[in-house]
């Protein structure tokens, strides 16, 4: 859906982004995550086509969004700025306004938006009653209403309680699945986004430390728990066969490469020690996040 290749983009003397490429596959949620300033907004500013870049291409749906904008787009639904509304109209005139500020579409497609993010029993209200979460909602009502196959959204559920929170997230994952759209977000809580997203990438300092599918980030660096009881038993005899690394506690240990969870668990039984428990350590996203933007990870 989204191909950027060799995409740089400085402010003066400031690199912004430097030669990044990033693939974003069809039908995928994908998180663009990093710390403020990591260049994530310049990112997605060339792609929105709100900032030329210095060098690299872009490809949206396969059109080359540098050379026809208006083609690469117009399937292409964005939140990107806070929106801002009419507060003393409803909800509906603003979706109206919007629509024919941009392409004008029949009062049936602003109502069947309203009934897709959940506000069809609050359209008729003036914005100025709607709570943060519902002005969030409107948002993506109107980030729907070119019938969009890919939705960009900055930090969708900044300054939301954790209830505004989950009702967008449910409301992300309906569009995904529901309406085959394909979510490009950036977000800052990473929370959510292990929730919520398929694929990530994480940017510092305007360079691509890791993209992937979440299913395949690297989170178990061969750390594991084994419990056994009597405790500590099954790592003196893994000890004596070679297969431990290393040992934090009575219960975490890190085995040989090649040597799994399975192999360590058969050596217990075969011992005659009662299993309590032998399953894989995984990092949280937080903690691959962190390990990854203060590490020298490359992509
Ligand atoms: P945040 O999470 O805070 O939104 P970001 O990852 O989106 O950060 P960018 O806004 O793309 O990062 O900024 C990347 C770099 O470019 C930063 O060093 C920032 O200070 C700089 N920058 C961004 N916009 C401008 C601008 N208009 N003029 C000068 N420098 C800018």
């Amino acid at each position: 859906m989204i191909e950027i290749r060799g995409l740089a983009k400085s402010y003066g003397p400031r690199l912004a982004v430097g030669g990044i490429d990033l693939v974003v596959p069809r039908g995928r949620i994908f998180g663009l995550l990093g710390h403020n300033g990591a260049g994530k907004s310049t990112t997605i500013g060339c792609l929105l086509g709100h900032l030329f870049p210095d060098q690299g291409s872009i490809r949206v749906n396969g059109t080359d969004a540098l050379a026809d904008r208006r083609l690469a787009l117009a399937r292409v639904g964005a939140i990107f700025e806070t929106p801002a509304f009419y507060e003393y109209l409803s909800g509906l005139r603003n979706l109206r306004i919007f629509a024919e500020c941009t392409a004008p579409v029949p009062d049936s497609r602003l109502l069947e938006v309203a009934r897709i993010v959940g506000l069809a029993d609050r359209i008729h209200d003036r914005v100025g009653r709607y709570s943060h979460g519902m002005r969030q909602r409107l948002a993506l009502a109107q980030a729907l209403l070119p019938d969009p196959e890919l939705l960009i959204v900055d930090e969708p559920t900044d300054g939301l309680d954790p209830e505004g929170i989950h009702e967008i997230r449910t409301l992300l994952l309906h569009l995904n699945r529901e309406h085959a759209l394909t979510i490009l977000l950036s977000s800052h809580l990473l929370s959510e986004v292990e929730l919520l997203c398929t694929d990530i990438a994480v940017m510092r300092q305007g360079r691509l430390l890791y993209s992937g599918p979440m299913s395949g980030l690297p989170r178990t660096e061969g750390w594991i728990i084994l419990k056994t009881s009597p405790a500590g038993r099954a790592n003196e005899l893994l000890r004596a066969k070679g297969w431990l690394e290393e040992q934090r506690g009575e219960d975490r240990v890190r085995l040989r490469p090649g040597i799994g969870v399975a192999d360590a668990v058969a050596v217990a039984v075969a011992a005659g020690l009662r299993v309590e428990a032998a399953h894989p350590i995984e990092m949280t996203l937080e903690e691959f996040y962190l390990q990854t933007v203060h590490g020298d990870h490359d992509a």
